[in-house]
């Protein structure tokens, strides 16, 4: 189980239209609306996890459901390991979406973890604090946990990457 190791404070009113915020889903005390809450509970808990196929042993992120490769609803929790490899990146200078703008320039990945595709999941973040010409596909990354604060009191938590040293 990991602390939260890098806060990121929202504006205190974001326009929203409901449908496109997932407030409810993200807030750990909130209703299951979705069924995927033990998504954001166990980020909550510092465990970034997704779901695993109980029939045919599919890993899927994000998280469903209903296993897309058997259609079977038997699917357990797990947690994902916890260092995976660069596998694409670009760096977000202009346009970033409201709630981050003030975060820019940071990069976006894509990193897998685990043996991916056949038992591992390929997953996009934010990466703070380093520099696109710093990073080169295949680099380790490892996944932190982010904590969101605000509008308000509300937490809410997400999860970026770092590079391994
Ligand atoms: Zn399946």
């Amino acid at each position: 189980m990991k602390k939260p190791k890098r806060k990121l404070t929202l504006p205190e009113k974001i326009d929203l239209p409901p449908l496109l915020d997932l407030w409810e889903q993200q807030d750990p005390s909130g209703p299951d609306a979705t069924g995927i809450y033990d998504f954001y509970r166990n980020l909550a808990e510092g465990e970034l996890t997704t779901t695993k196929c109980k029939s045919c042993g599919k890993l899927m992120f994000p998280p469903q459901i209903i296993c897309p490769n058997c259609y079977s609803d038997e699917l357990e929790w797990v947690r994902i390991p916890e260092e995976g490899e660069l596998y694409a990146f670009t760096e977000l200078r202009l346009g970033a979406p409201i709630i981050v703008e003030n975060y820019t320039p940071f990069v976006i990945a894509i990193a897998r973890f685990g043996n991916y595709p056949e038992n591992g999941v390929q997953i996009s973040g934010m990466m703070f604090d380093v520099k696109y010409e710093d990073l080169k596909i295949g680099d380790k990354v490892r996944w932190e946990i982010l904590e969101i604060e605000g509008p308000g009191e509300k937490k809410r938590y997400w999860y970026y990457f770092e590079k391994v040293e």
